[in-house]
């Protein structure tokens, strides 16, 4: 459990960070530290075998003052009294001549190993002094070699000094690096804390609140701006799809209604057989409504789904075009409008054949739906080898859509005026548009109108090609 506590702890941003600048200020001290002291270290080092080669120069005219006879018991008590008076612990000096023979060893006894003329100061190193080798050669004097050195115990107190100088100072910054770094994660991580209290509140139903923006275009706003353009995207969606449900059950609320009362009206007394006829022929035109809404819903559910692509199905478009004309000639001549087709390429585009089929479908049905008799409905198909697209255009000379009804004829159940509807009624439920555009987006295609109040319509669907299409016009060999 307090293991729990503690793993959860130090999963946090807030703790790793802090952590994180122990470490670094951790190491930063060190490594400054290491460098002051190594420094320091040399300077001393520097500065004591300054003050050993000033002693060198004092003691080699000490002896040469008694050549060419030289007297050593008198020499030694003269350099001795230099010993006894100098500031190093332990100072010593050997003299040696040019034979490596010891002719004095004067001050403190450092018991070193035999002298060797070529021995360097550092073959010493181990040992607790610090010594120079020097060589004394004056014109008319014999060659000398002094071995002058001191104990370095003073050198390793004042290194020691300023080692535990240092160790206190680190000391102090090692506890203020969490504190100072506790205060900064805080910060760093106030806002994320927001984000997350905020986004703990957010609920479906309340999706409203936004996180808040300080200004300063930081990551954290950053991810605020990105977090709350998503959380805009999502309550438009539910907002959508709450309008859709809603109207989706209005719009199967009526032909409901109105199946219950043609069956009330045949139950509430013995009725002629004409009569039944009449009653259930009502109910089956209400329950062909609905099964073609039901059917129209479940094709935009595919669509929002994300089923409504071409899965690696394709469809000859012109096929299409022509079997969809053909089945509404007899419509099109019902109502005295004209329907043609002034070019028909051959197109392959991918996509299932019902889905491409319902988008030809709607599409002259509006036509002929908003179309006055004596005008006529255009067709043509290309196909765009050069962008490889198919472009199919539907034109009508029809009542023609308002500027401002536009843009919204694409969305969900609208519907525009009722009065400019050629023939309104049940065959409209606003789905038509909105289900064409569900399956050409999902082919990876367009759909766009221009349309004019009173000259017409002009709705042009364009659509990947499949496949390269053989260049001819089927209209001149309709067979092919
Ligand atoms: P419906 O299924 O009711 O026809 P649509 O989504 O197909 O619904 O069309 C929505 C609205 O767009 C229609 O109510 C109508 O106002 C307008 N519209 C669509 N096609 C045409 C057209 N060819 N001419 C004029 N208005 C049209």
């Amino acid at each position: 459990m307090l293991s729990e506590r503690y793993r959860n702890l130090l999963s946090t941003i807030r703790i790793r960070l802090v952590l994180w600048m122990i470490v670094v200020v951790f190491g930063l001290v060190m490594i400054a530290m290491f460098g002051v002291r190594q420094l320091y270290r040399n300077r001393l080092l520097e500065e004591f075998d300054q003050g050993l080669q000033g002693d060198v120069k004092v003691i080699s005219q000490e002896v040469h003052q008694f050549y060419p006879n030289p007297d050593w018991t008198r020499l030694k008590q003269s350099i001795d009294k230099i010993a006894f008076a100098h500031p190093l612990q332990a100072w010593f000096v050997e003299i040696y001549d040019e034979s490596g023979r010891k002719l004095a060893a004067c001050g403190h006894d450092p018991k070193l190993e035999p002298f060797n003329k070529h021995e360097s100061a550092s073959a010493h190193d181990s040992l607790p002094y610090r010594l120079i080798v020097a060589k004394i050669e004056e014109s008319g004097l014999p060659v000398l070699y002094f071995r002058i050195g001191a104990d370095r115990q003073s050198m390793e107190d004042d290194l020691s000094l300023l080692d535990r100088s240092m160790l206190a100072r680190s000391l102090i910054i090692l506890l203020l690096a969490p504190l100072g770094g506790y205060i900064l994660a805080l910060r760093a991580t106030r806002p994320i804390a927001k984000i997350i209290a905020t986004a703990t509140r957010l609920q479906p139903s309340q999706l409203h609140e936004r996180l808040p923006i300080r200004g300063t275009d930081d990551e954290i706003d950053q991810l605020s701006k990105t977090i709350n353009g998503m959380l805009d995207r999502i309550a438009d969606y539910i907002d959508r799809n709450r309008e859709f449900v809603a109207n989706a059950a209005h719009e199967l609320r009526s032909p409901l209604a109105a199946i219950r009362s043609s069956v009330e009206v045949a139950l509430n007394r013995q009725r002629s057989p004409e009569e039944y006829g009449t009653l259930l022929g009502e109910v089956m035109e209400e329950c062909q409504y609905l099964s073609n809404l039901v059917n129209r819903l479940l094709i935009l559910a595919e669509g929002d789904a994300g089923r409504l692509g071409a899965r690696n199905r394709t469809t000859r478009l012109d096929k299409i075009v022509r079997e969809s004309i053909d089945m509404f000639e007899a419509v099109a001549d019902s109502h005295d409008v004209r329907l043609t087709i002034s070019g028909l390429t051959a197109a392959v585009v991918p996509g299932d054949e019902f889905h491409v089929r319902q988008v030809v479908r709607n599409l002259l049905d509006n036509a002929i739906k908003f179309s006055p008799p004596g005008s006529q409905v255009d067709v043509t198909l290309r196909a765009d080898a050069e962008q490889s697209r198919a472009v199919l255009t539907v034109r009508d000379q029809g009542v023609g859509i308002p500027a401002a009804d536009l843009p919204h004829i694409f969305e969900r159940f609208f519907r525009g005026d009722k009065s400019r509807q050629r023939e309104p009624g049940r065959t409209s439920s606003g789905l038509g548009l909105s289900i064409c555009q569900s399956i050409v987006q999902a082919l990876e295609g367009g759909i766009t109108v221009a349309s004019q109040v009173g000259a017409g319509s002009t709705f042009t669907v364009t659509l990947p090609l499949a496949e390269q299409p053989p260049s001819r016009d089927l209209l001149e060999n309709p067979a092919a």
